[in-house]
Protein backbone atom coordinates (compact mmCIF):
# COMPACT_ATOMS: atom_id res chain seq x y z
CA UNK A 1 0.00 0.00 0.00
CA UNK A 2 1.78 3.31 -0.84
CA UNK A 3 2.00 5.95 1.87
CA UNK A 4 -0.38 8.53 2.10
CA UNK A 5 1.40 11.28 0.87
CA UNK A 6 2.66 9.79 -2.32
CA UNK A 7 -0.82 8.66 -2.77
CA UNK A 8 -1.86 12.22 -2.58
CA UNK A 9 0.91 13.58 -4.96
CA UNK A 10 -0.10 10.59 -7.25
CA UNK A 11 -3.39 11.43 -7.72
CA UNK A 12 -3.08 15.23 -7.60
CA UNK A 13 -1.18 14.93 -11.09
CA UNK A 14 -3.70 12.46 -12.31
CA UNK A 15 -6.27 14.65 -11.49
CA UNK A 16 -4.70 17.63 -12.84
CA UNK A 17 -4.02 15.96 -15.89
CA UNK A 18 -8.26 14.89 -15.45
CA UNK A 19 -9.59 18.86 -15.51
CA UNK A 20 -8.20 18.95 -19.25
CA UNK A 21 -10.41 16.49 -20.30
CA UNK A 22 -13.54 17.09 -18.33
CA UNK A 23 -16.15 17.23 -21.21
CA UNK A 24 -15.15 13.81 -23.05
CA UNK A 25 -15.30 11.85 -19.68
CA UNK A 26 -19.17 11.35 -18.63
CA UNK A 27 -19.44 7.81 -20.32
CA UNK A 28 -16.46 6.33 -18.38
CA UNK A 29 -18.04 8.13 -14.98
CA UNK A 30 -21.20 6.20 -15.39
CA UNK A 31 -19.08 3.16 -16.22
CA UNK A 32 -16.76 3.00 -13.02
CA UNK A 33 -20.48 4.12 -11.13
CA UNK A 34 -21.69 0.41 -12.15
CA UNK A 35 -18.30 -1.58 -11.49
CA UNK A 36 -18.00 0.32 -8.04
CA UNK A 37 -20.78 2.17 -6.38
CA UNK A 38 -19.97 2.34 -2.68
CA UNK A 39 -16.43 3.70 -3.92
CA UNK A 40 -18.11 6.33 -5.56
CA UNK A 41 -20.27 7.53 -2.57
CA UNK A 42 -17.32 7.57 -0.70
CA UNK A 43 -15.46 9.80 -3.37
CA UNK A 44 -18.79 11.93 -3.53
CA UNK A 45 -18.67 12.43 0.29
CA UNK A 46 -15.16 12.95 -0.16
CA UNK A 47 -15.19 15.51 -2.48
CA UNK A 48 -17.36 17.47 -0.14
CA UNK A 49 -15.53 17.90 2.81
CA UNK A 50 -14.47 20.46 4.59
CA UNK A 51 -11.57 23.13 3.72
CA UNK A 52 -9.78 21.47 6.52
CA UNK A 53 -9.67 18.24 4.97
CA UNK A 54 -8.55 20.09 1.50
CA UNK A 55 -5.32 21.19 2.97
CA UNK A 56 -4.58 17.54 3.69
CA UNK A 57 -5.57 16.14 0.26
CA UNK A 58 -3.56 18.24 -1.63
CA UNK A 59 -0.61 18.16 0.99
CA UNK A 60 2.79 17.65 1.12
CA UNK A 61 3.23 19.51 -2.71
CA UNK A 62 2.14 23.21 -2.72
CA UNK A 63 -1.26 23.81 -2.93
CA UNK A 64 -2.91 24.33 -5.83
CA UNK A 65 -6.17 27.08 -5.73
CA UNK A 66 -7.26 26.15 -8.94
CA UNK A 67 -8.20 22.32 -7.94
CA UNK A 68 -10.43 22.34 -4.87
CA UNK A 69 -11.69 18.91 -3.53
CA UNK A 70 -14.80 19.76 -5.44
CA UNK A 71 -13.65 19.67 -8.68
CA UNK A 72 -10.34 17.89 -8.22
CA UNK A 73 -12.74 14.60 -7.14
CA UNK A 74 -14.92 14.52 -9.62
CA UNK A 75 -12.85 14.49 -12.79
CA UNK A 76 -10.59 11.88 -11.44
CA UNK A 77 -13.97 9.51 -11.72
CA UNK A 78 -14.48 10.60 -14.99
CA UNK A 79 -11.01 9.70 -16.95
CA UNK A 80 -8.42 7.12 -15.23
CA UNK A 81 -11.79 5.70 -13.48
CA UNK A 82 -11.08 2.08 -13.18
CA UNK A 83 -7.76 2.75 -11.45
CA UNK A 84 -9.15 5.37 -9.36
CA UNK A 85 -11.46 3.29 -8.28
CA UNK A 86 -9.30 0.84 -7.16
CA UNK A 87 -6.90 3.37 -5.64
CA UNK A 88 -9.54 3.77 -3.44
CA UNK A 89 -10.67 0.36 -2.81
CA UNK A 90 -7.04 -0.13 -1.46
CA UNK A 91 -6.86 3.46 0.64
CA UNK A 92 -8.49 3.63 3.53
CA UNK A 93 -10.41 7.14 3.07
CA UNK A 94 -11.13 8.80 6.38
CA UNK A 95 -13.68 11.50 6.25
CA UNK A 96 -13.86 14.15 8.13
CA UNK A 97 -17.17 15.77 9.31
CA UNK A 98 -18.18 18.31 11.62
CA UNK A 99 -21.83 18.68 13.13
CA UNK A 100 -24.07 20.82 15.51
CA UNK A 101 -25.98 19.04 18.54
CA UNK A 102 -29.76 19.68 18.49
CA UNK A 103 -32.19 19.19 20.68
CA UNK A 104 -33.50 15.98 21.14
CA UNK A 105 -30.36 14.38 19.73
CA UNK A 106 -28.70 10.94 21.33
CA UNK A 107 -25.39 9.62 21.09
CA UNK A 108 -26.47 7.04 18.28
CA UNK A 109 -28.49 10.49 15.77
CA UNK A 110 -25.15 12.52 16.62
CA UNK A 111 -22.92 9.57 14.95
CA UNK A 112 -24.80 8.63 12.19
CA UNK A 113 -25.31 12.10 11.34
CA UNK A 114 -21.51 11.76 11.29
CA UNK A 115 -21.49 8.71 9.42
CA UNK A 116 -20.25 6.38 11.72
CA UNK A 117 -22.50 3.01 11.06
CA UNK A 118 -20.88 0.48 12.92
CA UNK A 119 -23.07 -0.97 15.19
CA UNK A 120 -21.05 -1.87 17.99
CA UNK A 121 -19.25 1.47 18.19
CA UNK A 122 -22.96 2.74 18.61
CA UNK A 123 -23.54 0.55 21.33
CA UNK A 124 -20.15 1.23 23.22
CA UNK A 125 -20.25 5.03 22.82
CA UNK A 126 -24.04 5.18 23.39
CA UNK A 127 -23.46 3.85 27.22
CA UNK A 128 -20.14 6.25 27.80
CA UNK A 129 -21.43 9.30 29.99
CA UNK A 130 -18.87 11.46 28.92
CA UNK A 131 -19.92 11.06 24.97
CA UNK A 132 -23.50 11.43 26.47
CA UNK A 133 -22.68 14.45 27.83
CA UNK A 134 -21.61 15.98 24.82
CA UNK A 135 -24.91 15.52 23.46
CA UNK A 136 -26.83 16.57 26.71
CA UNK A 137 -25.01 19.51 26.77
CA UNK A 138 -26.70 22.95 24.86
CA UNK A 139 -27.72 22.26 21.33
CA UNK A 140 -25.73 23.46 18.59
CA UNK A 141 -22.17 22.52 20.41
CA UNK A 142 -19.63 21.43 17.41
CA UNK A 143 -18.66 17.77 17.32
CA UNK A 144 -15.98 16.76 15.00
CA UNK A 145 -15.04 13.08 13.33
CA UNK A 146 -12.59 10.99 11.66
CA UNK A 147 -14.86 8.30 10.25
CA UNK A 148 -13.24 5.86 8.05
CA UNK A 149 -15.08 4.42 4.95
CA UNK A 150 -16.67 1.71 6.49
CA UNK A 151 -18.34 3.61 8.78
CA UNK A 152 -15.72 3.39 12.08
CA UNK A 153 -15.13 5.81 14.16
CA UNK A 154 -11.55 6.86 14.41
CA UNK A 155 -11.64 10.22 16.14
CA UNK A 156 -14.09 11.77 17.79
CA UNK A 157 -13.98 15.66 19.27
CA UNK A 158 -16.17 18.17 21.30
CA UNK A 159 -16.44 20.36 24.11
CA UNK A 160 -17.19 19.04 27.85
CA UNK A 161 -18.10 20.88 31.37
CA UNK A 162 -15.89 19.04 33.67
CA UNK A 163 -16.34 19.68 37.35
CA UNK A 164 -13.48 19.01 39.14
CA UNK A 165 -15.44 16.94 41.75
CA UNK A 166 -16.95 14.83 39.09
CA UNK A 167 -13.65 14.02 37.56
CA UNK A 168 -12.50 13.08 41.45
CA UNK A 169 -16.12 10.80 41.16
CA UNK A 170 -16.94 12.61 43.72
CA UNK A 171 -20.63 14.65 43.61
CA UNK A 172 -21.46 17.56 41.62
CA UNK A 173 -20.38 21.45 42.77
CA UNK A 174 -18.00 23.68 42.26
CA UNK A 175 -17.61 25.88 38.35
CA UNK A 176 -17.07 23.76 35.44
CA UNK A 177 -13.47 23.50 33.57
CA UNK A 178 -14.23 23.58 30.26
CA UNK A 179 -11.81 20.81 28.27
CA UNK A 180 -12.03 19.88 24.59
CA UNK A 181 -12.54 15.90 24.73
CA UNK A 182 -10.67 13.61 22.26
CA UNK A 183 -11.75 10.17 22.08
CA UNK A 184 -9.69 8.07 19.62
CA UNK A 185 -9.70 4.51 18.46
CA UNK A 186 -6.92 1.85 19.72
CA UNK A 187 -8.05 -0.65 17.22
CA UNK A 188 -9.49 -2.72 20.39
CA UNK A 189 -11.10 0.16 22.54
CA UNK A 190 -11.18 3.89 22.88
CA UNK A 191 -9.03 6.39 24.48
CA UNK A 192 -9.87 9.83 25.87
CA UNK A 193 -7.93 12.70 26.62
CA UNK A 194 -9.02 16.21 27.88
CA UNK A 195 -7.43 19.38 27.19
CA UNK A 196 -7.99 22.40 29.09
CA UNK A 197 -9.86 25.68 27.05
CA UNK A 198 -9.61 28.83 27.58
CA UNK A 199 -12.80 30.47 28.80
CA UNK A 200 -12.94 34.16 27.35
CA UNK A 201 -15.03 37.12 28.60
CA UNK A 202 -17.55 38.96 26.25
CA UNK A 203 -19.29 42.31 27.35
CA UNK A 204 -22.86 42.13 25.95
CA UNK A 205 -26.00 44.36 25.97
CA UNK A 206 -29.19 43.51 26.53
CA UNK A 207 -32.64 46.16 26.58
CA UNK A 208 -36.15 46.17 26.22
CA UNK A 209 -39.59 47.14 27.35
CA UNK A 210 -41.32 45.10 29.72
CA UNK A 211 -45.16 44.28 28.05
CA UNK A 212 -46.25 41.30 29.84
CA UNK A 213 -43.83 40.32 32.80
CA UNK A 214 -40.25 40.73 33.00
CA UNK A 215 -39.06 37.13 32.47
CA UNK A 216 -40.88 37.02 28.79
CA UNK A 217 -39.45 40.74 28.09
CA UNK A 218 -35.76 39.48 29.57
CA UNK A 219 -36.30 36.08 26.94
CA UNK A 220 -37.16 38.05 23.81
CA UNK A 221 -34.27 40.36 24.80
CA UNK A 222 -31.59 37.71 24.36
CA UNK A 223 -30.91 38.35 28.12
CA UNK A 224 -29.81 34.83 30.34
CA UNK A 225 -31.75 34.05 33.44
CA UNK A 226 -28.82 34.78 35.62
CA UNK A 227 -28.46 38.26 34.37
CA UNK A 228 -32.65 38.93 35.46
CA UNK A 229 -31.59 37.45 38.72
CA UNK A 230 -28.80 39.70 39.09
CA UNK A 231 -30.80 42.38 38.39
CA UNK A 232 -33.07 41.52 41.01
CA UNK A 233 -30.57 41.52 43.62
CA UNK A 234 -28.86 44.59 42.78
CA UNK A 235 -32.22 46.60 42.64
CA UNK A 236 -33.34 44.56 45.96
CA UNK A 237 -33.23 47.61 48.26
CA UNK A 238 -34.84 49.80 45.93
CA UNK A 239 -37.21 47.94 43.99
CA UNK A 240 -38.51 44.77 43.77
CA UNK A 241 -38.02 44.02 39.85
CA UNK A 242 -40.40 40.91 39.63
CA UNK A 243 -43.34 42.62 41.32
CA UNK A 244 -43.06 46.61 40.63
CA UNK A 245 -42.00 46.19 36.85
CA UNK A 246 -45.28 47.42 34.90
CA UNK A 247 -45.98 47.83 31.56
CA UNK A 248 -43.99 50.21 29.72
CA UNK A 249 -41.28 50.17 31.97
CA UNK A 250 -37.83 49.58 30.40
CA UNK A 251 -34.14 47.90 31.37
CA UNK A 252 -31.07 47.80 29.70
CA UNK A 253 -27.84 45.71 30.93
CA UNK A 254 -24.26 45.20 30.11
CA UNK A 255 -23.44 42.18 31.11
CA UNK A 256 -20.35 39.54 30.97
CA UNK A 257 -20.67 36.12 28.75
CA UNK A 258 -18.21 33.72 29.28
CA UNK A 259 -17.32 31.80 26.06
CA UNK A 260 -15.31 28.68 24.98
CA UNK A 261 -14.14 29.43 21.10
CA UNK A 262 -16.53 32.33 20.63
CA UNK A 263 -19.43 29.96 21.94
CA UNK A 264 -21.33 31.60 25.13
CA UNK A 265 -21.16 28.81 27.77
CA UNK A 266 -22.73 31.11 30.85
CA UNK A 267 -23.45 34.51 31.88
CA UNK A 268 -21.20 36.55 33.81
CA UNK A 269 -21.43 39.68 35.94
CA UNK A 270 -23.55 42.49 35.71
CA UNK A 271 -21.67 45.36 34.78
CA UNK A 272 -23.90 48.11 34.25
CA UNK A 273 -27.90 48.20 34.39
CA UNK A 274 -30.61 50.81 34.51
CA UNK A 275 -34.76 50.04 35.06
CA UNK A 276 -36.65 52.55 34.24
CA UNK A 277 -40.01 52.50 36.72
CA UNK A 278 -42.73 54.77 35.48
CA UNK A 279 -40.18 57.32 34.82
CA UNK A 280 -37.81 56.76 37.14
CA UNK A 281 -34.33 55.67 36.28
CA UNK A 282 -32.43 53.99 38.55
CA UNK A 283 -29.04 52.86 37.68
CA UNK A 284 -26.60 50.76 38.71
CA UNK A 285 -22.69 50.40 38.12
CA UNK A 286 -20.28 47.66 38.75
CA UNK A 287 -16.89 49.45 40.66
CA UNK A 288 -14.18 47.48 42.06
CA UNK A 289 -11.53 49.86 44.03
CA UNK A 290 -8.06 49.62 43.19
CA UNK A 291 -9.08 46.58 40.78
CA UNK A 292 -9.82 44.28 43.55
CA UNK A 293 -12.94 42.45 42.54
CA UNK A 294 -13.46 41.60 46.26
CA UNK A 295 -14.49 44.81 47.11
CA UNK A 296 -16.61 45.52 44.23
CA UNK A 297 -19.71 46.72 44.51
CA UNK A 298 -23.12 48.51 42.42
CA UNK A 299 -22.81 52.15 42.89
CA UNK A 300 -25.24 54.76 41.04
CA UNK A 301 -23.54 56.88 38.92
CA UNK A 302 -22.45 59.75 41.58
CA UNK A 303 -20.29 57.40 42.84
CA UNK A 304 -23.13 55.98 45.98
CA UNK A 305 -23.81 52.71 47.12
CA UNK A 306 -26.65 50.89 45.63
CA UNK A 307 -27.30 49.28 48.86
CA UNK A 308 -29.23 50.49 51.77
CA UNK A 309 -27.15 50.82 55.00
CA UNK A 310 -30.36 51.03 56.65
CA UNK A 311 -33.29 49.18 56.49
CA UNK A 312 -36.64 50.88 55.49
CA UNK A 313 -38.40 49.81 59.24
CA UNK A 314 -37.40 48.93 62.48
CA UNK A 315 -40.68 46.83 62.08
CA UNK A 316 -41.77 44.59 58.86
CA UNK A 317 -45.21 46.62 58.17
CA UNK A 318 -45.02 49.80 60.61
CA UNK A 319 -47.74 52.16 59.88
CA UNK A 320 -46.67 55.81 60.80
CA UNK A 321 -49.26 56.80 63.57
CA UNK A 322 -47.83 60.52 64.07
CA UNK A 323 -44.69 61.95 62.04
CA UNK A 324 -41.56 63.61 62.52
CA UNK A 325 -42.01 67.09 63.41
CA UNK A 326 -43.88 69.75 65.16
CA UNK A 327 -47.16 68.54 66.81
CA UNK A 328 -49.15 69.47 69.95
CA UNK A 329 -47.99 66.65 72.50
CA UNK A 330 -50.67 65.06 73.74
CA UNK A 331 -48.41 64.16 77.40
CA UNK A 332 -46.51 67.68 77.74
CA UNK A 333 -49.59 69.53 76.47
CA UNK A 334 -48.00 71.93 74.68
CA UNK A 335 -46.31 71.82 70.56
CA UNK A 336 -42.79 70.84 70.49
CA UNK A 337 -40.37 69.14 68.16
CA UNK A 338 -41.71 64.84 67.51
CA UNK A 339 -38.09 63.88 67.36
CA UNK A 340 -38.93 60.57 65.75
CA UNK A 341 -41.71 58.36 64.21
CA UNK A 342 -44.54 56.62 65.76
CA UNK A 343 -45.25 53.24 64.28
CA UNK A 344 -48.51 51.16 64.74
CA UNK A 345 -47.67 48.13 66.41
CA UNK A 346 -49.47 45.56 69.12
CA UNK A 347 -47.82 45.33 72.42
CA UNK A 348 -45.14 42.22 71.62
CA UNK A 349 -44.10 43.06 68.17
CA UNK A 350 -40.08 41.68 67.30
CA UNK A 351 -38.18 45.12 67.29
CA UNK A 352 -35.29 45.06 64.83
CA UNK A 353 -32.31 46.86 64.10
CA UNK A 354 -32.17 49.05 61.46
CA UNK A 355 -28.44 48.33 60.71
CA UNK A 356 -25.41 47.27 62.00
CA UNK A 357 -24.03 48.58 65.13
CA UNK A 358 -23.15 48.13 68.83
CA UNK A 359 -26.14 48.61 71.65
CA UNK A 360 -25.17 51.93 72.95
CA UNK A 361 -27.82 51.60 76.11
CA UNK A 362 -31.06 48.95 77.15
CA UNK A 363 -32.81 50.14 80.02
CA UNK A 364 -35.15 52.59 81.28
CA UNK A 365 -35.55 56.46 80.46
CA UNK A 366 -37.94 58.93 81.76
CA UNK A 367 -40.23 59.47 78.67
CA UNK A 368 -38.65 56.89 76.73
CA UNK A 369 -39.90 53.69 78.78
CA UNK A 370 -37.59 50.70 78.15
CA UNK A 371 -35.53 52.05 75.37
CA UNK A 372 -32.59 50.37 73.56
CA UNK A 373 -30.22 52.79 71.68
CA UNK A 374 -27.62 51.83 69.14
CA UNK A 375 -24.93 53.50 67.30
CA UNK A 376 -24.09 52.64 63.83
CA UNK A 377 -20.34 53.23 61.81
CA UNK A 378 -20.31 57.41 60.65
CA UNK A 379 -22.04 59.14 63.54
CA UNK A 380 -25.65 57.77 63.36
CA UNK A 381 -27.96 56.68 66.26
CA UNK A 382 -31.31 55.20 66.24
CA UNK A 383 -33.78 54.67 69.40
CA UNK A 384 -36.27 52.32 70.21
CA UNK A 385 -38.79 53.51 72.99
CA UNK A 386 -41.38 52.05 75.08
CA UNK A 387 -40.61 48.91 74.20
CA UNK A 388 -42.27 45.76 76.58
CA UNK A 389 -38.94 44.02 76.61
CA UNK A 390 -35.53 44.23 75.20
CA UNK A 391 -33.23 41.08 74.32
CA UNK A 392 -29.75 43.26 73.63
CA UNK A 393 -27.45 44.38 76.22
CA UNK A 394 -25.19 47.54 76.39
CA UNK A 395 -22.00 47.05 74.29
CA UNK A 396 -23.60 43.75 72.18
CA UNK A 397 -22.84 44.26 68.05
CA UNK A 398 -26.14 43.63 66.02
CA UNK A 399 -26.90 43.75 62.74
CA UNK A 400 -29.20 44.93 60.35
CA UNK A 401 -32.53 43.02 60.82
CA UNK A 402 -31.71 41.47 64.52
CA UNK A 403 -34.44 41.39 66.73
CA UNK A 404 -33.13 43.17 69.58
CA UNK A 405 -36.53 44.01 71.68
CA UNK A 406 -40.64 44.01 71.89
CA UNK A 407 -42.60 47.16 71.37
CA UNK A 408 -44.95 47.97 73.73
CA UNK A 409 -46.21 50.66 75.61
CA UNK A 410 -43.77 51.74 78.85
CA UNK A 411 -43.16 55.44 79.29
CA UNK A 412 -44.88 58.64 78.15
CA UNK A 413 -47.20 57.06 75.42
CA UNK A 414 -50.74 57.25 75.14
CA UNK A 415 -51.12 53.66 73.39
CA UNK A 416 -49.21 50.36 72.31
CA UNK A 417 -46.76 51.66 69.41
CA UNK A 418 -43.10 52.20 69.01
CA UNK A 419 -41.17 55.39 68.78
CA UNK A 420 -38.60 55.37 66.43
CA UNK A 421 -35.65 58.32 66.16
CA UNK A 422 -32.59 58.43 64.27
CA UNK A 423 -29.85 61.08 64.73
CA UNK A 424 -26.68 62.05 62.49
CA UNK A 425 -23.95 63.28 64.61
CA UNK A 426 -25.87 63.87 67.24
CA UNK A 427 -29.07 65.65 65.47
CA UNK A 428 -32.74 64.22 64.94
CA UNK A 429 -33.75 63.67 61.37
CA UNK A 430 -36.42 62.34 59.81
CA UNK A 431 -36.09 58.76 60.09
CA UNK A 432 -38.16 58.08 56.82
CA UNK A 433 -34.96 60.06 54.97
CA UNK A 434 -32.45 57.14 56.64
CA UNK A 435 -32.37 55.56 53.57
CA UNK A 436 -30.43 58.26 52.20
CA UNK A 437 -27.44 58.59 54.55
CA UNK A 438 -24.57 56.70 53.51
CA UNK A 439 -22.08 55.59 55.86
CA UNK A 440 -18.57 56.40 54.50
CA UNK A 441 -17.85 52.48 54.72
CA UNK A 442 -20.72 52.30 51.91
CA UNK A 443 -19.59 54.91 49.81
CA UNK A 444 -16.82 55.26 46.90
CA UNK A 445 -13.76 54.96 48.96
CA UNK A 446 -11.69 58.20 49.25
CA UNK A 447 -8.98 58.78 46.09
CA UNK A 448 -11.30 56.40 44.24
CA UNK A 449 -13.64 58.72 42.07
CA UNK A 450 -11.44 59.44 39.12
CA UNK A 451 -10.80 56.22 38.46
CA UNK A 452 -14.59 55.42 39.25
CA UNK A 453 -15.60 58.05 36.67
CA UNK A 454 -12.65 56.50 34.35
CA UNK A 455 -13.70 53.14 34.86
CA UNK A 456 -17.55 53.57 34.44
CA UNK A 457 -17.61 56.53 31.78
CA UNK A 458 -17.66 53.01 29.25
CA UNK A 459 -20.36 51.40 30.45
CA UNK A 460 -22.21 54.60 31.31
CA UNK A 461 -22.06 55.21 27.52
CA UNK A 462 -23.29 51.58 26.65
CA UNK A 463 -25.93 51.86 29.19
CA UNK A 464 -26.97 55.08 27.44
CA UNK A 465 -27.24 53.69 23.99
CA UNK A 466 -28.81 50.72 25.06
CA UNK A 467 -31.68 52.70 27.30
CA UNK A 468 -32.23 55.29 24.18
CA UNK A 469 -33.27 52.91 21.91
CA UNK A 470 -34.56 49.46 23.51
CA UNK A 471 -35.81 47.84 20.28
CA UNK A 472 -32.97 48.11 18.06
CA UNK A 473 -30.58 46.66 20.86
CA UNK A 474 -32.87 44.26 21.88
CA UNK A 475 -32.98 42.69 18.62
CA UNK A 476 -29.23 43.37 17.74
CA UNK A 477 -28.37 41.30 21.33
CA UNK A 478 -26.54 38.27 20.72
CA UNK A 479 -28.82 35.49 21.96
CA UNK A 480 -27.88 33.32 24.05
CA UNK A 481 -29.54 30.32 26.12
CA UNK A 482 -30.74 30.71 29.56
CA UNK A 483 -29.02 29.52 32.00
ZN1 LIG B 1 -43.09 59.20 69.33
Amino acid sequence: MPSRSSFFATQRLRWAAARRELLTAGDAARQVLRAHPKRVAVAVGFALMSSGIAAYAIAPGTPDPALSPRVTLSIALQTDAAAQAQALDDQPVVLYRTTQTSRGDTVQSMLKRLGVTDPVTLRQLSRDGQIRSLVGADAGTDISAEVDSTGHLRKLQGHVAVRAAALQGGGAGGEPEWKQLTLTSSGVGWSKSFTPLALRTQTRIAAGEVRGTLGSAARSAGMPGSVTNQLARIFADRINIQRDLRRGDRFAVVYEMITVDGRPVRAGRVLAAEIVNRGNPLQALWFAPRGDAKLGAYYTPQGNSLNRVFLASPLPYGKVTSPFGMRFDPVVKRTQLHEGVDFQAAIGTPVRSVADGRVIKAGQETGYGNVVKIGHPGGFETVYAHLSSIEVRPGQQVTAGQRIAKSGNTGWSTGPHLHFEFHVRGKVVNPLKMAQYVPPSHALPAGERASFMAATAVLSTQLAQASGSPARLASAAPTTQAD
